[in-house]
């Protein structure tokens, strides 16, 4: 290591910087995170730090640097890009066994500034010792994707129950495995998806029975959209259960390049429906969610798209609800948004399209029970779900009800995976067009004015994201 990571206690003490530029900006907005008071030297400041003076967050002198003005400071930072000041700034500063950074000069610094990834009070520091800035951002980056936006709020949480911890669990290690079964647990989950007074309702009742807490099994159920296929489009939230999942229940619409995302230990159930053949009865799949979660795990249920739009994702909600297990669902995005945006097809257009209505082909019993005289009207999109088998009857259902023959129409096979495809036409040739390109699925058909857009911005599905 050339550098010792620590974190300084700068709270109400004196801190200088040295420069009134955006790169001086910078790093008092980072001293001030850290409760520092600090005094700005510079003969000038930009807006961002003259809008800092003006609302009382910092103090300035405003001409150039004396050595006398490291009096009682508990850092310095150099920041005026004017090598012979930051120098002297350094000089002086080291010379009273002040700590000091000289930003974009390493070899005068006695302290280097990491990349933060900060869930205030946890907080993750990232360098490369100077040596790759821009790798140790894209570390950054990528810790930063992993760890929940409520993060720091689940710490203050934890932090003020831990007096009554102590009191009802008086052996350290006993508390120990509470707060690790904590941190896995629905209690936590619920803080971090932002339910706090809930949370907190239940905490009290869990604190009041730690015995009884260590013993239950605290297995939860996530419901996760993992959208159309490119595993760049899953949430940052799907991203994270699916890498703390101990199960992950997945079906035949969830890519194989998302699964890798998953941790590798990780126990994978297939539970694929394809049309006709069901590998698991929903009700099979059901009771598997259940038996998982009692027995403590947190178990992933991973849907393509989106799990409220065709994925059956209520039912199961509902059955968990019903049994006692805690379940919480993460959207995804949905086929037809997926395809749209992959295909450069507009779902709403001011001037064609006022409404977008998604509508599965495919219903209970064969053909869907839906309004056909309300769809055919004009001024509207439809995408249709699970429509090419019955591409034929819905077009002439469509026409029979006043859609005109000749309304555009695409379809989106594949949408945002490799091999995807897009084809366009005319309602009255929409059997035709899926039989002449042997579109077999999945695949969304999306009739109106604005299936003509797109050609020109398609382009091909991307490849998984590269590693740092
Ligand atoms: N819950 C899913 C839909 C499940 S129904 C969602 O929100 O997307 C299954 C149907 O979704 C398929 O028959 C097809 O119409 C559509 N679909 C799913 N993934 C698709 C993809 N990558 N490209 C095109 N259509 C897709």
């Amino acid at each position: 290591m050339n550098y010792l990571p620590i974190f300084l206690e700068l709270r109400g003490k004196p801190a200088l910087v040295v420069g009134g530029g955006e790169a001086a900006l910078a790093k008092v907005r980072l001293l001030r995170a850290a409760g520092a008071a600090v005094t700005v030297i510079a003969p000038r400041l930009c807006g961002g730090l003259s809008e800092l003076l003006a609302a009382g967050e910092i103090g300035q002198r405003p001409r150039g640097f004396v050595a006398g003005d490291l009096a009682g400071c508990a850092i310095a930072v150099a920041a005026s890009g004017r090598p012979e000041v930051d120098t002297r700034v350094a000089e002086a500063a080291q010379a009273r066994g002040l700590p000091v950074n000289v930003v974009d000069r390493p070899e005068l610094c006695s302290f280097i500034v990491p990349a933060i990834v900060d869930r205030d009070p946890l907080v993750v520091a990232v360098s490369s010792g100077g040596a790759a800035p821009v790798l140790a951002r894209r570390v950054r980056a990528r810790i930063e994707a992993l760890l929940p936006a409520r993060l720091g709020r689940l710490a203050r949480f934890a932090e003020t129950f831990r007096g009554a911890l102590r009191a009802a669990l008086p052996e350290a290690a006993a508390r120990l495995r509470f707060w690790e079964r904590f941190f896995d647990g629905p209690v936590a989950a619920a803080v971090l998806a932002g339910r706090e007074s809930d949370a907190r309702e239940d905490m009290l009742a869990l604190v009041n029975r730690p015995g009884a807490a260590l013993r239950d099994g605290a297995g939860q159920v996530a419901i996760v959209g993992a959208g159309p296929g490119d595993p760049d489009l899953l949430t940052l939230r799907a991203l994270r259960l699916l890498q703390e999942a101990d199960v992950l229940v997945h079906d035949r619409l969830v890519a194989p390049d998302i699964l890798d995302y998953a941790r590798r230990d990780a126990r994978r159930i297939y539970v694929g429906k394809a049309k006709g053949s069901h590998a698991r009865s929903q009700a099979e799949i059901n009771a598997l969610l259940v038996r998982e979660a009692r027995e403590g795990k947190r178990v992933v249920r991973l849907k393509g798209g989106d799990p409220f739009v065709f994925g059956r994702g209520g039912e199961e909600l509902e059955y968990l609800a019903g049994h006692g297990i805690p379940a919480e669902v993460v959207p995804g995005i949905t086929a037809a948004t997926g395809c749209a945006a992959a295909s450069g097809i507009p779902l709403t257009h001011r001037a064609h399209a006022a409404a977008v209505t998604f509508v599965t082909g495919h219903g209970r019993n064969g053909e869907p029970e839906v309004d056909w005289a309300a769809l055919a009207r004009a001024r509207q999109t439809l995408v249709v779900y699970m429509g090419v088998s019955a591409a034929g009857r819905i077009a002439a259902r469509l026409i029979d009800n006043g859609l005109p023959a000749g309304t555009p129409v695409a379809v989106i096979e594949n949408g945002t995976r490799a091999g995807q495809k897009t084809v366009r036409g005319r309602l009255r040739d929409l059997e035709a067009l899926i039989d002449a390109h042997g579109i077999v699925g999945p695949a969304v058909i999306v009739i109106g004015e604005v299936a003509r857009a797109g050609a020109a911005v398609e382009r091909p599905a991307r490849q998984p994201a590269l590693a740092v």
